[in-house]
């Protein structure tokens, strides 16, 4: 079962979200060092199957394909079972950024906003 991240607050206990609050008022080391963990878990796990075509990826093979996209700090991690899953990937990206740009065109307002 998947929670947002509302209904993840609300369901923990009453001295853990004290704890939490005190963590974020001093900055939130802890709780920064647990989110950072639990997103490392999570493409951990991600990292096991084709962002493309949801196959299960061997470790082993030589024809996977791993992508870091995003900025510093805010990385994501795509991987890919074979270059046909990388190339679809690739041309669809464009695409959609190709449609951005006339969306922009068009409505020269939306670059600002
Ligand atoms: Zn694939």
């Amino acid at each position: 079962m998947k929670l947002m991240l509302k209904e993840a607050i609300n369901s923990v206990d009453y001295h853990e979200l004290v704890d939490l609050h005190e963590d974020l008022e001093k900055g939130g080391v802890a709780t920064k060092q647990l989110i950072k963990d639990a997103i490392l878990a999570k493409e951990k796990e991600l990292g096991k199957l084709c962002h493309v075509c949801q196959s299960e990826l061997d470790p082993n093979s030589t024809h996977n394909y791993t992508l870091l996209l995003g900025p510093e700090g805010l990385r994501r991690k795509a991987s890919f079972c074979a270059l046909d899953c990388l190339k679809y990937f690739l041309s669809d990206m464009e695409q959609r950024q190709e449609q951005l740009k006339k969306k922009l065109v068009i409505n020269p307002e939306m670059k600002d906003g």
